[in-house]
């Protein structure tokens, strides 16, 4: 049986749910990922990766249900760049917010965003904190692939964050045919790493927009990715993201047993 919400009926939709039903929410980008990427790239991974894990999920047993995936959300960091498609915050906000209300008036309580795209993150944690005030809403954010760090190529000094190795290979992996390796270039702003506190993933953030660092928009190494990494990484987030929802599905922030 499909776990595609939207291929049932209402009717059988709302027999379907419950208030234990986990409604999973993908959120993707439009955006410009170099001249190596499609500009799909954010919403691709979401997708492809939260689909898989759903369908495991559902064969698994677990109650889990996916929505589809929302396309064009806050890519105004790649604003200036060619194909980049971007829907300001507080559109994503109120966009957000309103199918979180549609999703509370369903039998389902818990909702978990699934983000592709970095540019989201902070913005879905103030959504998830506003659903759970206004509507009841049990809400999670999960990001689509495991935590990069770990994955990062080994020529980006930890700031390959976007079009870089790990993104390159999922892609090369879901869709080879979307990607032309000829065109990747290493782009890694090192005079980032001279800074001890300011940077990316350290203890003080920084307001940014991708042509702020005179590189080529991309934020990473991709030269050295690989499809066979890519198929590591999907496997891995695919696992881990099931692992994942079955704590979302009993999970109590009151701890009653
Ligand atoms: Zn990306």
């Amino acid at each position: 049986m499909t776990r595609r919400l939207v291929e049932l009926s209402g009717t059988a939709a709302a027999a379907a749910l419950s208030a234990d039903s986990v409604i999973v929410l993908p959120t993707g980008a439009i955006e410009f990922h170099g001249p190596h990427l499609p500009l799909m790239t954010d919403y691709l991974i979401a997708d492809s990766v939260a689909n898989a894990a759903v369908e495991r999920a559902a064969e698994a047993g677990q109650d889990v249900w996916i929505l589809p995936t929302i396309a064009y959300t806050k890519s105004d960091e790649h604003h200036w760049a060619p194909g980049t498609m971007w829907i300001s915050w507080d559109t994503l906000m109120q966009t957000v917010v309103e199918l979180g209300n549609s999703i509370a008036a369903t039998p389902a309580k818990k909702l978990v965003f699934f983000n592709g795209h970095g540019g989201n993150l902070a913005l879905l944690q103030v959504a998830c904190r506003e659903l759970r005030r206004r509507f009841g809403l049990q809400t999670f954010l999960m990001g689509a692939t495991v935590p990069p760090g770990a994955h990062d190529g080994p020529e980006e000094l930890g700031l390959g964050i976007h079009a870089g190795h790990s993104e390159t290979s999922l892609v090369l992996h879901l869709r080879p045919e979307l990607v032309d390796l000829s065109l990747a270039e290493r782009s890694v702003p090192e005079h980032l790493d001279t800074f001890e506190h300011i940077g990316f993933k350290k203890r003080v953030t920084f307001g940014w927009l991708s042509n702020d660092f005179g590189t080529n928009g991309t934020l990473g190494d991709p030269t050295g990715a690989n499809a066979a990494y890519g198929a590591e990484l999907f496997e891995a987030s695919v696992a881990d993201a099931v692992e994942a929802l079955a704590e979302v599905a009993r999970f109590d922030a009151a701890g009653a047993a």
